[in-house]
């Protein structure tokens, strides 16, 4: 069997080399070459120590297929030596590395060799999977003389596995084929070896020396010592069982003689302990080449360990990063949530504030209107009854009636106007007027007060100050008269100062002091605080001496910060009290509206036609009555279309027109007469409410607004302004 091989092996590494003729150009080409050539030569240690140089340069230059070649010609260098392990190692090393593109018959050399390796291990079945594999290329290749090898081999496989007659179908199949050729003895004669063993284990011992002794045959024309040596050995056998010692012995002694020879051979070749000495370089070799592995995997797993760290890294920082993107979001959202709800319950606040202001400003509205109706009545009535020469006995009575009547519509008026103050229903006027004028009116117009409790007015301006200044004269009035009312209120046999100075100058705008000091009753420290507050006055018993509603100041103090400035007050108990604070104006080089204070002469009134338009009975009684009082003659319609009839038909000095009247109203009742007159004078009658004012009024068309109840004297005063 292993003589086949040996001739088979020769062949097939023939084809290596072949091969490698023309391509060895590299070292691995090299080596498995002169490797080759040493073992040819049963120079095995030279054979090996060239394989394994072919074997270090393949894997330094990692090629697979150089990798391949030199494994299975160390594997083949095994064989020989007999060493089947290391060579199954090596050969299974080089199938490993086979690429696609290496030649069919190289790998079946190599399944062949390796399948040869695994009988000589009883591995009879791995052994038959690898001749397999190397039968197929076979077939393919059409090679029959490589297959008969092949068949030979299967044959002792199914020997070994105990399928003789198999086995024996195979061989005989091959001394059938096989033609005398050289290369086929060596086929022959193994198939005529392995019949005879298997007629020999037969106990047909005959057959068996028959089929030997042609194998024997077969074999002396051929050298094949290994083949002759087992032949031999079974000749011995046979013989002895047939009876015939004496061939038995001379058979056994010539297989000793050269089977010592060729174990001789191998010896000589290659001492033991030097094949040992090549084994551990190459282990060491292999141990170092396992270590350069080790170390390459370690470096590889330490850079993909810092690479998973990394990525671990890097995803629990996107993780922390999202996470708090997302608890950011959650916060915002929440606080978003809050805001808007905050702002929802604003809202709900500000409408309730707002309703509420407006409910008061509704409940004032009616409330001051619903009193002075019968307040006008009361005032009015009284007004006539004193004109109509009472008796002296009811004279006093008559005038505390007046007396609390006016307190009344003072006090009304206050209150409205405070209110319409504080829902910032006031709007600032920009006119041109005299301001000096204007002071010296209210002087005038308060000198009857004054005189009650015998005090002095004292005027002192600035004469820096221009005469025409551009700003909100009403309002400026409303300040004053308050303060210096004040001042003459709780002041006796002293002087009250009117003081303007100069606070500042420059080409648009004139900055002036207001003074208003008095040398009365002072106000103490602890109430100094809480004069401005709405309807707070100094103590009860002032209130009972010196009477008052406690709004007066509360007004002046908004009406000033609405014009830009700030009261300011300092006094001193029974010494006196002043009361300061400074307006801008503009300053204006044109013509000042002129604000009227002066008394007028109302003997002009007489014999003159006056149409009141209202539609409330006594209303329409005491107004006509304080007419014809002045010698004026009066018509009398209750609504607003009669009007417009009344004046179409009729020639009138004035109208009187009230603002609520049935059907159309007062105001459109002025708009369609002045579409067809323009001149007459109308003044509206009204009992303010927030709601209106009297620019709206003035806007519709009216001259002027009278509120309801009349001061009697201001009533005279601005019918004989427009007649
Ligand atoms: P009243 O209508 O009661 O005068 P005011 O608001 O005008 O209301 O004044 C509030 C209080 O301030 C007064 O009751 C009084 O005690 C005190 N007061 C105001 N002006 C003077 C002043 N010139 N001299 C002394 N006390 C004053």
């Amino acid at each position: 069997m292993k003589i086949i091989a040996f001739v088979f092996l020769l062949f097939a590494m023939t084809l290596f080399s072949q091969k490698k003729e023309t391509k060895l150009v590299d070292s691995v080409g090299y080596y498995i070459k002169q490797a080759n050539f040493n073992t040819n030569r049963l120079y095995y240690k030279n054979g090996l120590i060239n394989a394994q140089k072919a074997i270090d340069f393949s894997e330094k230059k990692n090629n697979p297929e150089n990798k391949s070649k030199a494994n299975a010609t160390i594997g083949y260098i095994y064989f020989k030596l007999h060493k089947y392990n290391e060579a199954i190692l090596s050969l299974k090393k080089s199938i490993k590395y086979f690429v696609p593109k290496k030649s069919l018959s190289e790998k079946a050399s190599v399944y062949y060799l390796l399948g040869l390796c695994l009988m000589e291990i009883k591995n009879a079945k791995e052994a038959e999977y690898f001749f397999d594999k190397a039968d197929v290329i076979y077939i393919n290749a059409n090679n029959s003389s490589a297959r008969e090898m092949l068949n030979v081999q299967k044959g002792i496989v199914y020997k070994t596995k105990g399928n003789p007659e198999l086995a024996r179908a195979y061989f005989e199949n091959i001394l059938v084929n096989s033609e005398d050729e050289d290369d086929e003895f060596q086929v022959k004669s193994e198939a005529l070896y392995q019949i005879g063993t298997i007629e020999y284990g037969l106990d047909r011992n005959s057959l068996a020396l028959n089929y030997l002794n042609r194998a024997l045959k077969v074999n002396l024309k051929r050298s094949n010592p290994e083949q002759k040596s087992r032949i031999l050995h079974a000749l011995s056998l046979v013989s002895e069982k047939l009876g015939d010692k004496t061939k038995s012995f001379n058979y056994l002694k010539n297989h000793l003689k050269i089977k010592d020879s060729i174990y001789n051979d191998i010896n000589f070749k290659i001492e033991e302990d030097e094949y040992n000495q090549f084994k551990e370089i190459q282990q060491f070799k292999e141990l170092n080449f396992r270590k350069r592995e080790l170390e390459e995997k370690e470096k590889n797993s330490k850079f993909s360990k810092l690479i998973s760290i990394l990525a671990i890294a890097l995803i629990s920082i996107l993780s922390l990063l999202s996470l708090s993107l997302y608890k950011n979001n959650i916060i915002r959202n929440r606080t978003n949530e809050l805001l808007k709800q905050k702002n929802q319950e604003l809202f709900e606040a500000k409408d309730k504030a707002e309703k509420a202001m407006q409910a008061r400003s509704d409940f004032l509205s009616t409330v001051s209107h619903e009193l002075r109706t019968p307040l006008n009545a009361i005032t009015g009535i009284t007004h006539l009854l004193i004109e109509e020469n009472p008796k002296e006995s009811q004279i006093e009575y008559l005038k505390s009636l007046k007396f609390s009547g006016n307190y009344l519509l003072t006090f009304i008026n206050e209150i409205l106007e405070a209110n319409r103050i504080e829902s910032n229903k006031i709007a600032v006027e920009y006119l041109n007027f005299n301001l000096k004028e204007l002071i010296d009116n209210i002087k005038i117009s308060l000198t009857e007060i004054a005189l009650t409790n015998k005090n002095k007015i004292n005027v002192e301006i600035d004469p820096e100050i221009p005469n025409v200044l551009n700003g909100d004269p009403t309002k400026i009035a409303q300040i004053l008269i308050n303060l210096i009312n004040n001042g003459l209120k709780f002041t006796k046999n002293g002087t009250i100062s009117i003081n303007l100075k100069t606070e500042s100058d420059d080409l648009e705008t004139y900055k002036i002091k207001f003074l208003i000091s008095d040398t009365g009753i002072g106000i103490p420290d602890n109430q100094i605080e809480s004069i401005f507050e709405s309807f707070s006055q100094g103590s009860i018993e002032i209130n009972r001496t010196y009477g008052g509603t406690g709004l007066g100041l509360t007004i002046v103090k908004n009406l000033v910060e609405i014009l830009g400035g700030k009261i300011q007050v300092e006094s001193k108990v029974g010494q006196g009290s002043v009361f300061w604070f400074v307006i801008k104006f503009n300053k204006t080089k044109n013509e000042l509206i002129n604000i009227e204070t002066k008394p007028i002469d109302l003997h002009k009134l007489e014999g003159k036609k006056i149409l009141l338009v209202e539609d409330n009975k006594i209303n329409q009684m005491i107004t006509k009555k304080m007419l014809e009082n002045k010698k004026v003659l009066c018509d009398i319609v209750d609504s607003g279309e009669d009007s417009i009839e009344f004046v179409k038909k009729n020639k009138y000095d004035l109208i009187l027109m009230d603002v609520h009247l049935p059907g159309i109203n007062g105001t459109t009742a002025t708009e369609k007469i002045r579409k067809f007159n323009t001149k007459i004078p109308i003044i509206a009658l009204t009992a303010i409410s927030l709601d209106e004012n009297r620019d709206s009024l003035l806007a519709f068309g009216m001259n002027d607004v009278l509120t309801k109840p009349f001061d009697p004297e201001e009533f005279y005063k601005i019918i004989a302004k427009y007649i």
